[in-house]
């Protein structure tokens, strides 16, 4: 239990200007589409927010085409320095109004507050600054001397950081010359929305971003729609194995960027309280709704009992609640949906015989809630230890040997991330050579930055997001 209890410190929800509804973004303009609506709500507390305008087959038609146009006509043919203005433009004016999208996002996701704030809003804007730096510079950037858009993209992003992969995928397909149509996840369309009056604000050429909100068949009809040439898809393994079977036999290009069990794994020569506060951002950030959670905990055996002992100690300290309380830590799962996946799952970790353990911790009556909780006693074989549970849900595991860590780290169909706790440095660069991970994180986890690309080996997709290796991604070359 926390030591001392904070007063409540909300942030206003009226900084987040909620309208009642909302269209979708197509050609420059905001339209109510030729779908229905469906309705988007706060999981903290099942309030509904806006009604949103669902994209339907021909708005999808009706986007594409004005992709097409914008590209052939203004975006493609614009001087490089002319398209960068645009983007510095952008992420200007996202800086500007952070604090609103952060509570709009807070409010639609249910991530708390501090981190919509603290990491999610400059992210967004430090991706835009970076990629606009970018956009006069292509021939320099390792691809030949002029390289060439693809033209328009196709763009499907998850719940999880919904204005954070917009901004990863629409800054360096525009900073190349291309045009988007973007189509945020169903729960999170809003900070989508708001992005594009940004765009609307900066002045972008009508058709150069297009926002469909929509289900699983909007994205379905974009991801398949002949008229693309480039889909990028941040989700789930199995939704990313549809859209390369649609997507294979035409000659679009694919980026996938999946899911993940990654191991975070802790020497015994490790600072131990940095450790524990590395896997608490390694699998409570988020609620654990992160792709490159660290969601496997690896302890050499010499030193579990004490640190499982500083970690529980240092999870009955986190805040769970009001995602709008700037003192909370842990807001609400995202939705009835992902918490029915994790009681699954979790159901299933105590039917294989792992020993579950949370804090004290009162959960709110209303809205979707799941507290911090690890697993011990697990096996390789355990379900938990293999499939991505997508919530607070740490799985803890031990070895004895560096061989052994990483052949424990790497016994996974999955391949994003990783983490290495140590006091050597030799270690860290032993281990690095040998983990299957995009990104292997040392002595910290779940650290990001614009320059630095992000990305799969195996079922984590392929393709990279970030860095100038991100550029390749919405390149003919
Ligand atoms: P999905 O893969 O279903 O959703 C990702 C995006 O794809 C959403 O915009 C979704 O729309 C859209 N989509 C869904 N079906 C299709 C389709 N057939 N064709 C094209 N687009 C589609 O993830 P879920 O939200 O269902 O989450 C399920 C699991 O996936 C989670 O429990 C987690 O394990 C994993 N996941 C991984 C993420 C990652 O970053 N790697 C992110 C999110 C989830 P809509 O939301 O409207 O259905």
């Amino acid at each position: 239990m926390p030591t001392w209890d904070y007063s409540p410190a909300p942030e206003s929800r009226e900084l987040a200007k909620l309208r009642t509804s909302y269209g979708m973004f197509i050609d420059g303009r905001f339209t109510a589409g030729t779908g229905a609506t469906f309705k988007t709500i706060n999981p903290a507390d099942e309030e509904v927010l806006a009604e949103v305008c669902e994209a339907g087959e021909a708005d999808v038609d009706r986007a594409v085409v004005a992709a097409r146009t914008a590209q052939e006509t203004v975006w493609g043919p614009m001087p490089a320095a002319e398209r960068g203005k645009y983007l510095f433009r952008i992420a200007r004016i996202v800086a500007e109004r952070s604090r609103e999208l952060a509570v709009l996002e807070s409010l639609d996701n249910g991530k708390p507050i501090r981190e919509s704030r603290d990491v999610d809003l400059p992210l967004v804007a430090a991706h835009f600054f970076y990629y606009a730096g970018w956009a006069d510079k292509l021939g320099y950037a390792g691809f030949g001397h002029n390289p060439q858009p693809l033209g328009v993209a196709g763009q499907i992003i998850p719940w999880n950081f919904p204005l954070m992969m917009a901004a990863w995928k629409l800054a360096p397909a525009l900073a190349t010359g291309n045009t988007c149509v973007l189509k945020p996840a169903e729960t999170t369309p809003l900070t989508a929305l708001v992005l594009a009056e940004i765009c609307q604000q900066a002045g972008l050429p009508p058709g150069v971003v297009n926002v469909l909100p929509g289900a699983a068949a909007t994205g379905r009809a974009l991801a398949s729609h002949p008229g693309i040439d480039k889909v990028a898809f941040t989700g789930s393994t199995e939704v990313g194995k549809e859209i390369a079977r649609s997507a294979a036999g035409t000659d679009k290009r694919l980026t996938l960027e999946l899911g993940g069990k990654a191991a975070n794994i802790v020497f015994d020569d490790a600072p131990l309280d940095q450790a524990v506060e590395g896997i608490v951002n390694g699998i409570f950030f988020n609620q654990g709704h992160v792709c490159c959670a660290g969601s496997r905990l690896l302890v050499q055996e010499s030193v579990a009992d004490e640190l499982l002992g500083r970690l529980k100690h240092r999870l009955a300290t986190l805040r769970l609640g009001d995602p709008l309380d700037k003192n909370t830590d842990i807001g609400a799962i995202n939705s009835a949906e992902q918490l029915a996946r994790i009681h699954a799952l979790v159901d299933v970790g105590d039917a294989e015989g792992a020993q579950r353990w949370s804090p004290p911790c009162e959960l709110p009556a209303q809205g979707f809630w799941f507290p911090p909780t690890l697993f011990t006693g697990v096996s390789q074989a355990h379900r938990i230890a293999r499939e991505e549970i997508f919530g607070p849900v740490l799985a803890v595991l031990t070895f004895r040997t560096p061989d052994e860590a990483v052949e424990k780290a790497n016994n996974t169909p999955y391949g994003l991330s990783a983490g290495v706790w140590t006091d050597k440095g030799s270690r860290i660069l032993w281990m690095a050579q040998r983990l299957r991970a995009g990104v292997v994180w040392a002595n910290t986890f779940n650290k990001f930055d614009p320059a630095s690309p992000f990305g799969g080996f195996k079922e984590s997709g392929f393709g990279r997001e970030g860095g100038r290796h991100g550029l390749a991604a919405y390149l003919d070359c």
